[in-house]
């Protein structure tokens, strides 16, 4: 269970950071699901915090006089999600790697 941070550097310098789930060994970022390999890359990988922090859920309208939580952000950078995004609901925040618990206290 849990992710790693990687941070791939390419022959220019460039530096991209992934997520890399450990029980799949897929990468992730923003983006969605990317590929494995980086020919002539130097990749550095990190432990990425495993201990789950639930979102912070916001609303932004009502309906049928509740509120509607359709925003949430992430309780470690702040990250904002809103429902519907390809992000909402993943496991991990694809800004700062922190596992996220997306079970509402309500
Ligand atoms: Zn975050």
């Amino acid at each position: 269970m849990g992710f790693k941070r990687i941070e791939v550097t390419d022959q220019n310098g460039h530096k991209t950071e992934f997520l890399k789930d450990l029980d799949t060994g897929k990468l992730y970022k923003r983006t969605g699901l990317v590929p494995r390999d980086f020919p002539g890359c130097q990749i550095v990988e990190e432990e990425v915090a495993q201990e789950p922090k639930t979102v912070i859920y916001s609303g932004d309208g009502y309906a049928d006089g509740y509120m509607v939580y359709d925003m949430a952000e992430c309780p470690n950078c702040g990250y904002e999600y809103e429902d519907g995004d390809k992000d909402w609901g993943l496991p991990f925040c694809p800004n700062c790697g922190q596992s996220l618990n997306w079970e509402s206290e309500v």
